[in-house]
């Protein structure tokens, strides 16, 4: 597989870096009796399996992965509030960073919209969700109405730029469908959080999207200790 996946239109999630590995969890959570291995046993995997089934999340959080994200930015409100474990306060004991382009420097010419395939009706029962039933639009005229109102935003942004209003100003036009991106480094623990939230059906369609692809990316660094977080049965290849 490879390190970046594409995700909706304009999307992606791709693994830049990361710290640490199965064996790191392993060791930090050995350390306790002076002890280190160098490779992983069946013993190990039993001692990953009984660290994340009691919730001894400490020697998780040594694992760090960094990704790259472009999503949406109404998808980048709901993950920005995943806080604990990602932090972004300038305090030096924060294990989280997340870091974003701005608008306030490029020119939003250079941003791409996102336009869903297809719109789905609200949900009758649920406040803030959605049905799988889909609103009908044969024609495409609402897709048409959808697409040229980003149009119409980015026009009316270039207007104003023009005129010397300053981007940071001037970008407030925009809709909430615009992509943006940001780096977002996170511990094993958090990313797993959010995953157990975020790839809920609850969660938003979109934002499931990005959560499959984290999921996927973070299986590749840490296999056994994020199969056992999640407790789903070991594959087979
Ligand atoms: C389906 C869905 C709908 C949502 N709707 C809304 C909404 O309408 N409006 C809105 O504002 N947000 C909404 N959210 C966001 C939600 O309230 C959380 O802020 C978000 O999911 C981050 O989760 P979290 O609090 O577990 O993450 P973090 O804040 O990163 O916390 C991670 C974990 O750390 C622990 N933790 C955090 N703080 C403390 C503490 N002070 N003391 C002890 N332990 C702590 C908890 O175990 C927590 O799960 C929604 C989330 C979902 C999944």
């Amino acid at each position: 597989m490879d390190d970046r996946m594409d995700v909706l239109d304009y999307g992606f999630v791709e693994l830049i870096d990361s710290l640490g590995s199965d064996l790191t969890v392993v060791n930090s959570a050995r350390v306790s009796f002076g002890k280190r291995v160098e490779t992983l046993s069946k013993r190990d995997e039993g001692l990953i399996r009984f660290l994340a089934e009691n919730k001894h999340w400490s020697p998780f959080r040594h694992v760090q992965i960094q990704f790259h994200c472009k999503v949406p930015e109404f998808v980048a409100r709901q993950w920005y509030k995943h806080v604990v474990g990602i932090a972004y306060t300038e305090q030096a004991s924060v294990d989280h960073a997340w870091n974003e382009i701005s608008l306030r420097y490029i020119d939003a010419s250079e941003i791409d919209f996102y336009t869903p395939d297809g719109f789905r009706r609200q949900a009758s029962d649920n406040k803030q969700a959605s049905t799988d039933e889909s609103v009908e639009d044969p024609k495409g005229e609402l897709r048409d109405q959808y697409v040229a109102h980003s149009r119409q935003a980015l026009a009316l942004y270039h207007h104003l730029t023009e005129c010397g209003v300053a981007r940071e100003q001037a970008r407030a036009v925009l809709p909430l469908n615009i992509y943006t991106e940001f780096y977002w480094t996170a511990s094993l623990q958090a990313i797993t959080n959010f995953i157990h939230l975020r790839q809920h059906a609850t969660a938003q369609f979109e934002i499931r999207q990005f959560a499959d692809a984290v999921d996927a990316l973070t299986a590749k660094v840490v296999p056994i200790s994020y199969r056992h977080l999640l407790n789903r049965s070991e594959s087979v290849a």
